[in-house]
């Protein structure tokens, strides 16, 4: 699906885009996440199987030692 609704009542579109994930003082990127943003309210949000994803992989690359990871 390649929108979906903001809380605003407008839809959101699905978008790839790098973000900063944080594990006490880590700080790794990972790579082209699906974000929903509405272009409306400028809110943005990921789904609830992809945030829990998005977790594993900060982790994984907080694990592994490296700085940056695809989604
Ligand atoms: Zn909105």
């Amino acid at each position: 699906m390649l929108e979906t609704k903001c809380l605003c009542g407008n839809q959101a579109q699905l978008r790839f885009k790098d973000e900063i994930g944080r594990v006490i003082d880590k700080v790794v990127t990972i790579k082209n996440v699906p974000v929903f943003l509405c272009p409306d309210c400028k809110e943005e949000f990921m789904k609830g199987p992809d945030s829990l994803r998005f977790a594993e992989r900060v982790i994984e690359a907080v694990e592994i030692g490296v700085e940056e990871l695809e989604f």
